[in-house]
């Protein structure tokens, strides 16, 4: 066993604090790499919560790891110790399932595995995410990360990023779309980043009028505060697709409102509460709501190539782990810009 130190939440009324714990040996297959970066997503807040289900604790959060490799097993191939890389949110997966062997992980059928809060093939063993010194995953699951690019802005991909990026390809967003981005978080600034990459009209919805100037600084082409009614007039009926990326509640009635005829809301935002939506909000004018989840190892891997190619990276702001829960407060009030990265010599 290898020793790591991490933080993590003991239950879900307890904050986060140091804990140390051991992970498995480098297996056969197995990539152990130093952990330098974690980005801080809203999914950590949902679960060390309990706010989605009940969770496994001691709980290390984290989902959006990058490092340097520190040794690899015997039958590596795609990986050699000083290689950077880099692990998103499932560290496995039955990889025999029509999902699986279509790349698309996080749907296996059999359950894949989260990179913390979830358990090995074994059912027994917890796993333990990115807020920590080291981690040790089947080189399947781990990523290669652009040498191009700000390292520390790059953790954010293997979640915002591929969250956002995985949906607008399904749909194939693209030139010639009017795309609204709900939510200006994490996942809503890559969403813009990418919708203008994709060369797509890109608005973005958000309830914070401050943030009007960087939603242009990001490329967007209009901004509208959700809760300026001339604002929202301006805008009903506009959107091709609605990208949603928000965390808490919200109102469906209004934003399909803003849809086409024959246009599709996307969920990527996972709120704790079920969302009520109107049936003549989509019946009116023929509209879909759909969903996706993150993105699988292959797309994963496509994306972070189309970054460095692109030169896309998270806007983000370091942060010391010890002030990790100043940072969810202010997470909590959508004050983040855009997303916070743990920066892990603190640790
Ligand atoms: P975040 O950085 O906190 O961003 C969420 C944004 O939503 C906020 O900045 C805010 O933007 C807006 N918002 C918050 N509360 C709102 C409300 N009551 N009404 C309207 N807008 C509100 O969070 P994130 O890390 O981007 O994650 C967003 C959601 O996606 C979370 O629920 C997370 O768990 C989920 N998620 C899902 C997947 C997936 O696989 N589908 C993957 C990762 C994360 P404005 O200030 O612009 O209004
Ligand atoms: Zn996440
Ligand atoms: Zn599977």
């Amino acid at each position: 066993m290898t020793q790591a130190k991490g933080y993590a939440a003991q239950s879900p009324t307890t904050d986060l604090a140091p804990w140390t714990f051991e992970r498995r040996e480098v297996g056969p297959h197995d990539v152990q790499f130093e952990i330098l970066f974690c980005g801080v997503c809203h999914s950590d807040l949902h679960q060390i919560k309990n706010e989605w289900f009940p969770g496994i604790f001691p709980m290390v959060p984290g989902h959006e790891i990058v490092g340097r490799v520190t040794q690899v097993g015997s039958h590596v191939k795609k990986f050699k110790a000083g290689d950077l890389a880099g692990t998103g949110c499932l560290v496995d997966s039955c990889r025999v399932c029509d999902s699986c062997k279509e790349g698309l992980e996080q749907y296996c059928e059999n359950g894949a595995t989260g990179t913390y809060n979830s358990y090995e093939k074994d059912g027994k063993t917890p796993t333990y995410g990115g807020y920590s010194n080291n981690i040790v995953v089947h080189e399947d699951f781990v990523l290669h990360m652009p040498e191009t690019l700000n390292l520390a802005a790059t953790a954010p991909l293997l979640c915002a990023g591929i969250t956002t990026y995985s949906p607008l390809r399904h749909w194939k967003v693209g030139k010639g779309h009017k795309l609204a981005v709900l939510g200006l978080g994490g996942l809503g600034h890559m969403a813009v980043k990418f919708g203008v990459a994709f060369g797509a009209e890109v608005t973005v919805l958000s309830t914070s009028p401050k943030k009007e100037e960087d939603a242009k600084k990001l490329g967007a082409h209009k901004f509208v505060v959700t809760s300026d009614a001339e604002q929202v007039k301006a805008v009903k009926g506009y959107f091709d697709f609605i990208l949603d990326t928000v965390s808490a509640e919200h109102d469906f009635g209004l934003y399909l409102s803003l849809l086409k005829r024959d246009g599709t809301h996307i969920c990527v935002g996972a709120p704790s509460e079920p969302n009520k939506i109107p049936a003549f909000s989509l019946l009116m004018g023929r509209k879909s709501v759909g969903g996706s989840g993150i993105g699988g190892l292959p797309e994963t891997q496509e994306m972070l190539d189309f970054c460095a190619e692109h030169n896309i990276v998270s806007d983000i702001e370091m942060i010391d782990i010890k002030d990790i829960h100043a940072a969810y407060d202010r997470m909590v009030k959508g004050d983040v810009r855009y997303r916070f990265v743990i920066d892990m010599a603190t640790l």
